[in-house]
């Protein structure tokens, strides 16, 4: 992993990740039509890293809890409000009016209770945010996302409350190949008519875009390891 150093600019990183995605799609099969969302995982990265990130024209960042969110972004969105915000990280049912608020994608539904919550809080709010079902596709009983077996389900549920579903995301085991993970994804979404696949972090983008992540979340790469 090369690593955004301190020394090396955040925009020369951005552009090498860009060509190795391009290059990841390229050697895929896959269509290659449709960019790859580049996601900036920004937990833990204050204001100003983000900003230069920003600068460097990165549009999507995620973000894993409500109230740090809050903290740096409420100022970041009235400065560059084209930004878009994704909570990829769990969220509490008490925290639905708060994220419904401030974040413009969720991609963590993970149960129904949530899915239910949300869609009332985005009637209440007149947002109608994309969202995505988190699958927990190593059945890792302390992960988030609701399991291979009930997803379809949920995934119905979703569509019934009317929420805008628009793909599945995962956060494969640590340690274990990623691949098999994005397969099981990538046949879930197009068992379920599905078309947007959040999954790649740092290690294992390029295996993710071969596999068809059309959004890549990524932290070290991009930002250098978090103190
Ligand atoms: C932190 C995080 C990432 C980014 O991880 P890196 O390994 O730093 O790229 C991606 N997705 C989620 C859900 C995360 O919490």
């Amino acid at each position: 992993m090369s690593g955004a150093g301190t020394d090396s600019s955040i925009g020369q990183t951005v552009a090498e990740i860009r060509q190795h995605i391009a290059k990841a799609k390229e050697n895929s099969g896959l269509a290659t039509d449709g960019a790859v969302t580049l996601l900036g995982a920004s937990k833990a990265q204050p204001a100003e890293v983000i900003e230069a990130a920003i600068m460097a024209g990165m549009t999507d960042f995620g973000e894993n809890r409500v109230q740090e969110a809050q903290a740096k972004w409420l100022t970041l969105k009235q400065k560059h409000p084209a930004i878009r915000l994704h909570l990829i990280g769990p969220l509490q049912s008490n925290k639905v009016a708060e994220a419904v608020a401030l974040f413009d994608v969720i991609q963590t539904v993970d149960r129904e209770k949530l899915a239910v919550a949300l869609a009332e809080e985005m009637g209440k709010q007149g947002r109608r945010l994309p969202c995505f079902v988190q699958v927990n596709t190593g059945a890792e009983p302390q992960k988030a996302g609701v399991s291979v077996e009930e997803a379809p389900e949920l995934i119905d549920r979703c569509r019934v409350l009317g929420l805008e579903l628009m793909g599945l995301m995962c956060v494969p085991p640590a340690g274990q190949h990623p691949a098999p993970h994005f397969a099981l994804l990538a046949k879930m979404a197009r068992e379920q008519g599905l078309s947007q696949l959040s999954m790649g972090m740092s290690e294992d983008y390029e295996t993710a875009v071969r596999m068809g992540a059309t959004c890549v979340r990524l932290g070290r790469v991009l930002f250098g390891e978090r103190l």
